[in-house]
């Protein structure tokens, strides 16, 4: 009798989610090239935390360039392996470059030393490099994520081995091309097509120094729990159930337009994606109708045509784990005011849809969403609407709509998150931090605070102090 499998299957396979079709399947990754690319890792570090700033970032200022280059080439493999519009591709690949470009151009002066101003003597102190860090990452962005660790980590002098999604395995392999395209020494950055148990092993190898996941609470709890017991330092990028909250002097147009962006960008498989609305009673009904009509009007199709308007979900999984959940809500209580179902055709595609009548003891109302599934709140005034987007597990991102800008200040004070954006939703730049609190996470990605994370702040003390008498 075969025994029950303990951990999910773990294979590395390409399948395009408009039709259904397999692309390519991968081999994955032996415990002894494991070894191999880890010595290969290590050996890379001896001279790469030597190298300057500027030999670093000549290194990945090309690559961002070689990106900037293969635009449509980067951009088609993420559509065809996970389904983002094309659109949404081109936009990731060109953003990821600036990523890239950004920290090429900018690390030397994160990274200077801080000179401090003790009582006695002089001090101060400087970063340098840990080691290899290890990354985990989820496909939703494929090119995006891996950027986000590479340009930091890279130019502050550590390497990089990555453990991405095993459902992108063609971006993953194309990111690690890029560096070897790029100049960079072997071992610069690794891509490894390992198992959970193999990455559990990366993370005790003492030659690994730091861990870097973007993903589930599940995945975040279970590297960072083994990243904690071999006292490593790490950074956890996890889920969220963001909050937008919609005051009465909102403009209501400008509010409606950001919230279709906000829940329906990348089908609504984003971490920081609006996934509860929260309408003060006197714009409720107005922003539910013309939410609803707006959300109605996408018309599904296939990503790599520009005209679609409402991609598939990544996986077939993902679709039927996400109907589980519209299900298990509406059996709770939850009323479907729009979709609800599958759309009958091929591919993962799921209908854009609104659930309103979720009380605190429906499951729904502390879970994730990750699809084009709204779950929509209605309030008496701005303290319930705080009340109520603070009464989540996650901490994320979060939104304000009112045309009282002071008035969004206080607001966005009073929520418990990482982010707040007032009257927008621009989520994400090279140049500001990424990260949130509570279920959501620790550690901040991207802007200067990015490249601290896997440094060693180290305090230098000279000057002339007396040495004391025996
Ligand atoms: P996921 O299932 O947690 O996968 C993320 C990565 O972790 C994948 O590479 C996955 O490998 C790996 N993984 C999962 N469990 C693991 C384990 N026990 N040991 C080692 N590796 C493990 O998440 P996902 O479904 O791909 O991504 C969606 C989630 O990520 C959402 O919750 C979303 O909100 C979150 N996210 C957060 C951010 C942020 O910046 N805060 C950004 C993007 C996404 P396999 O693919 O091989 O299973």
């Amino acid at each position: 009798m075969a025994l029950p499998t303990l951990l999910p299957a773990m294979a590395y396979e390409s399948v395009n989610p408009f039709d259904g079709k397999t692309l390519k399947t991968f081999v994955e990754t032996t415990d002894a090239q494991l070894e191999t690319k880890i010595a290969a890792a290590q050996a890379c570090y001896a001279t790469w935390r030597l190298k300057t700033y500027a030999e670093r970032a000549t290194i990945v200022a090309n690559a961002a360039k070689i990106m900037r280059a293969k635009v449509d080439e980067f951009a088609r493999t993420a559509t065809l392996e996970m389904g983002k519009r094309i659109n949404e591709a081109r936009g990731e690949v060109q953003f990821s470059a600036d990523i890239l470009a950004y920290y090429a151009k900018n690390a030397e002066r994160f990274l200077a030393p801080v000179k401090l101003n003790p009582k006695i003597g002089q001090a101060h102190m400087e970063s340098s490099p840990m080691g290899i860090i290890f990354g985990v990452e989820p496909w939703n962005f494929p090119f995006y994520q891996l950027a986000r660790v590479a340009g930091p980590h890279l130019m502050a002098g550590n390497v990089l081995m990555v453990k991405h999604a095993g459902i992108v395995p063609q971006c993953a392999i194309a990111f690690e091309k890029l560096w070897v395209e790029a100049g960079a020494p072997a071992g610069l950055y690794t891509n490894l097509l390992i198992t959970y148990e193999q990455a559990k092993r990366v993370v005790d190898d003492p030659r690994i120094k730091g861990v870097a996941l973007t993903g589930s609470v599940a995945a975040g709890k279970s590297i960072a729990s083994r990243a904690g017991r071999n006292v490593k330092v790490s950074s956890m990028e996890l889920g969220g159930s963001d909050a937008f909250i919609v005051l009465e002097d909102a403009d209501l147009e400008l509010a409606i337009k950001w919230a279709v962006w906000g829940r329906m960008y990348n089908t609504g498989q984003t971490c920081c994606a609006a996934k509860r609305f929260i309408v003060v009673e006197q714009l409720a009904d107005t922003f539910l109708e013309k939410f609803r009509t707006a959300l109605a009007a996408l018309k599904p199709g296939d990503p790599l045509d520009e005209k679609t308007t409402l991609g598939p979900l990544s996986t077939e999984s993902a679709l039927v784990q996400l109907l589980k959940q519209v299900d298990a809500a509406v059996s709770h209580g939850a009323k479907v005011v729009l979709g609800g179902k599958r759309i009958d055709r091929p591919g993962s595609f799921m209908q854009p849809t609104i659930l309103t009548n979720i009380t605190p003891k429906n499951p729904a109302f502390r879970e994730e969403f990750f699809g084009p599934v709204a779950l929509f709140f209605r309030v008496k005034d701005e303290d319930e609407a705080i009340a109520l987007a603070n009464d989540s597990d996650f901490g994320l991102g979060g939104y304000v709509f009112t045309r009282d800008e002071a008035r969004g200040q206080r607001v966005a004070s009073r929520v418990e998150t990482g982010m707040m954006f007032i009257n927008n939703m621009s989520w994400s730049d090279a140049d500001l931090p990424f990260g949130g609190i509570k279920d959501s996470g620790y550690g901040r990605e991207l802007g200067d605070m990015g490249i601290q994370q896997f440094v060693n702040k180290k305090l230098v003390r000279f000057g002339s102090i007396e040495a004391p008498s025996t």
